[in-house]
């Protein structure tokens, strides 16, 4: 019997709650990453105990105490030493239930994966990891500021099936500039090589605070090309769905129903708790975003303050969420929930926009719901904001 299930208590019954940490440490900053996280690690200890203390001070934010899912999001949670990992753990289990089956994922980047950090990783009870591969292409991993090699990306992931960590997702980036769709043909082939269960695939963006954003300014890059991009994207849905990969969320593939239960949560809008600096947390009415600065957050904990701006949500803003998130899933958005939410007939004021977008074949429906088609996934962002509604 491994570590874990010593330390983690048993649920009985359980309404579900999701989990979120943020550890906002990273060794190199990718030229495209505008995620919150710093270089500088000489506070890393203090924010991981600023994080264990948040927990307990946020244990009353969800009305119940049961959790299904424990996300380490980053940033580079892999970064996380043995004692570090093992505080926040015993922390969230002294002060929740975790279910026995609870899925507890951690991202990782390839250049931490050492047999032995996986062995810690493993017994502590991380059962699933998500690895920020972005490419197999040794240029590609150049051009993109990534920190380990193509040959790190393979061997970590076969070190970490060895050790039994079967659960594994894997980042690739596509839209990265190349003369043909040859690289990315590779990295899905490697990627089946591999045999991972779950893929996540992200179209290359340039954004404005990041080192791309600034070489784009000065004209030393040129914007991603949108046709390349669609080429792309067409090749991997193409691909991987040949290769049993069901496309479940626009931008995540899984065999074998190997869906992220925790990034699941969010696109069904169920309500989850984020501790660190910059998590956000949401309660099914408002959301909460706390402070993006590492130092800022230390000493707001410090004095038992949660250094977090509350939003609330007007039924509109529920609504348009709803439509932006659950669009993009196979699930797709329900008819009663979306009226329950807007608080109106949804039906009614959008039934001429609902037929023009299932003549283009763009949604189809069903009794209970409306999806969006393989034409539809395209202009997944536009046919959502096509059905927000307007309203405080
Ligand atoms: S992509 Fe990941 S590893 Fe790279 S800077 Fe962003 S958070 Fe850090």
């Amino acid at each position: 019997m491994g570590r874990r299930q010593d330390r983690l208590g048993v649920a009985e019954k359980f309404e579900i709650m999701h989990l979120y940490l943020h550890i906002p440490f990273c060794r190199q900053a990718c030229h495209y990453c505008d995620f919150h996280f710093s270089t500088n690690t000489s506070n890393k200890r203090a924010v991981v105990e600023a994080i264990a203390k948040e927990i307990i001070l946020r244990k009353d934010y969800l009305p119940k105490e049961n959790i299904e899912t424990i996300y380490f999001g980053g940033g580079t949670p892999s970064m996380l030493e043995e004692a570090e990992l093992d505080l926040l753990l015993d922390t969230i289990n002294q002060h929740f239930v975790v279910a026995k089956d609870a899925e507890i994922t951690l991202e990782a980047n390839p250049d931490d994966l050492q047999k032995e950090k996986l062995q810690q990783f493993y017994s502590a009870g991380i059962n699933r990891l998500s690895i920020g591969i972005q490419s197999f292409h040794e240029p590609h991993l150049k051009f993109l500021n990534r920190i380990h090699s193509a040959g790190e990306g393979e061997i970590c992931v076969k070190t970490a099936q060895e050790v039994g960590i079967r659960n594994i997702s894997i980042d690739l980036i596509y839209a990265i500039p190349a003369p043909d769709h040859g690289i990315l043909m590779e990295d899905i082939q490697k990627a089946f090589a591999l045999d991972i269960s779950h893929i996540s695939a992200y179209c290359l963006t340039i954004e404005p605070q990041t080192a791309f954003g600034s070489w784009l300014k000065k004209k030393k890059i040129q914007p991603i090309d949108e046709e390349y991009a669609a080429q792309q994207f067409e090749i991997l849905v193409k691909t991987l769905a040949k290769n049993g990969y069901e496309q479940y969320e626009i931008s995540n593939f899984a065999r074998n129903g190997h869906y992220s239960q925790h990034n699941s949560s969010y696109w069904k809008q169920r309500p989850y708790l984020g501790v660190g600096p910059s998590a956000h947390s949401y309660n099914g009415v408002s959301r909460e975003y706390n402070v993006s600065n590492n130092a800022r957050y230390v000493e707001a904990i410090r004095t038992q303050i949660i250094p977090a701006t509350l939003e609330t949500l007007s039924p509109a803003d529920q609504t348009n969420e709803y439509l932006l998130t659950g669009l993009r899933t196979k699930w797709g958005v329900n008819k009663d929930k979306l009226e329950n939410l807007s608080g109106r007939s949804f039906r009614s004021t959008h039934q001429a926009d609902l037929e023009e977008m299932m003549r283009r074949n763009w949604i189809t429906e069903d009794s209970d719901n409306w999806y969006l088609t393989d034409a539809g996934k395209l202009f997944a962002d536009r046919i959502a904001s096509d059905l927000f509604i307007d309203g405080e």
